[in-house]
């Protein structure tokens, strides 16, 4: 089989899921790419951004002037604490179930900056914003009944961020949620049949092979997975194992914002414009038990597919069958390692 040219399907062993590459397909994405929209320059403080300091959010509370990052429970919450655990099974039939999801949501704002991204920040100002997931996590994931915590980044209208300030959400959740909830199941399995980790392995595999690789540094790698779905996907792969932030060193920590910075910066290169993605971490449960099989990563989802403007949408076979792919992710590596070599 070749795979650089032959349809075929591979598998993420993370979820195991397939995915559908149709490398003749393939134009290079970044071939007919149109001029880049001139996007309009973000001020420093945006009067009307319910993010900023001094401003007064939708709910009519006013932020402080902070100076650094700023954590506020999310006013218009998914989630909310003290729901009582209940569950319904209508006959006991296993057909109408519901269950009750006790839960926190919290927003934080990386900078009173309005005007800057992780791209765009110095590492300074990321390194804050790491410390302060891991205070987050560490408060929330030892809070009774929460068994997860979510951080995530919407960025970009593209992604449904109605707002440019930079900033991520943490959804602390009693149940694990179904991503990775997955990747817990794969993962516990590799370790059980080969008594290694999943990601440790894979990750000695990649850097062995190269092919995939976009950025790394002392410890963290950033690549485009095997079996990656979206056009640039990436996923950051802490490179010692360790399940969350709460067990990394103050040099991990700083790695992870080097590896956020490069990766960022080498997207906003693709297309000329600011990337927009999901991205966010998968840490070990907050559950209290012991989760050896447990990886710290982060994966990043970005829609963009062969211009600023012309993004990846899964319908159609994607929808009702398998997700598929026309550039592999190996083109797609090999674009990215470039953009971010030139950030060196
Ligand atoms: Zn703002
Ligand atoms: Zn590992
Ligand atoms: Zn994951």
């Amino acid at each position: 089989m070749k795979l650089t040219e032959d349809p075929h399907r591979r598998l993420n062993a993370l979820t195991n899921e397939w995915v559908l590459v149709s490398p003749h397909r393939a134009t290079r994405p970044w071939q007919g790419e149109v001029a880049p929209i001139p996007s309009a320059k973000e001020p420093a403080y945006d009067p009307t951004c319910y993010l900023c300091p001094g401003n007064t959010r939708a709910g009519g509370i006013q932020n402080p002037a902070y100076s650094s990052t700023f954590i506020f429970e999310n006013d218009f919450a998914a989630l909310k604490p003290g729901v009582a655990h209940s569950r319904l099974d209508v006959d006991g039939m296993g057909l109408l179930v519901a269950e009750s999801e006790p839960g926190i949501c919290r927003l934080i704002c990386f900078s009173p900056r309005h005007d800057l991204t992780l791209a765009t920040m110095s590492l300074d100002q990321i390194d804050l914003v790491v410390d302060t997931w891991a205070g987050q996590f560490r408060e929330l994931g030892s809070l009774a009944d929460i068994n997860h915590v979510q951080i995530f980044e919407n960025r970009g209208a593209m992604m449904g961020a109605s707002n440019p300030h930079p900033h991520c959400q943490i959804w602390a959740t009693a149940s694990i949620p179904e991503a990775p909830s997955k990747e817990l199941i794969a993962q516990r399995s590799y370790l059980n049949s080969h008594t290694r980790c999943l990601l440790c392995d894979y990750v000695a595999l990649e850097i062995r092979q190269k092919a995939r690789m976009v950025s790394e540094n002392d410890g963290f790698v950033a690549l485009v997975p095997f079996w990656a779905v979206w056009p640039f996907e990436i996923l950051v792969c802490a490179r010692r194992h360790f399940g969350s932030m709460n067990e990394f060193s103050a040099h991990e920590a700083h790695c992870l914002s080097d590896i956020l910075q490069r990766v960022t910066a080498a997207y906003d290169k693709v297309f000329g414009v600011p990337f927009p993605y999901s991205m966010g971490f998968h840490q070990s449960p907050t559950d209290g038990a012991h989760h050896p099989e447990c990886h710290f990563h982060a994966h990043f989802y970005p829609p963009l597919l062969r211009s600023a403007t012309i993004r990846k949408h899964m319908v159609g076979f994607e929808m009702l069958g398998t997700p598929q792919r026309d550039i592999t992710p190996e083109i797609a590596a090999e674009r990215l390692r470039e953009l971010a070599k030139a950030s060196d």
